[in-house]
């Protein structure tokens, strides 16, 4: 059964594999990236609207004002290990 690790996916400088968190299987991957705490608070890049963290962890992943969808300067994704 494959395993996988998390990387943090950065905007402006290299990716870089998250501390601790390798050997998980698929499903343990999946549920730390939908977690809204394992992104960059999101900014539109239209009118400039940006988020509070309790924006953020409402899961708004669209800016309220235009529907832009808002940018995150690092998320975290995975990787097969
Ligand atoms: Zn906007």
């Amino acid at each position: 059964m494959s395993r996988y690790r998390i990387i943090r996916m950065n905007f402006n400088k290299p990716n870089r594999a998250v501390r601790g968190m390798r050997g998980l299987t698929l499903e343990q991957a999946q549920a730390h990236c939908a977690r809204p705490d394992t992104r960059a608070r999101g900014t539109c890049q239209r009118c400039q609207y940006a988020q509070t963290p309790k924006q953020r962890d409402s899961g708004e992943t669209h800016c309220p004002t235009c529907g832009d969808l808002l940018f995150c300067s690092w998320f975290d994704g995975y990787d097969e290990d």
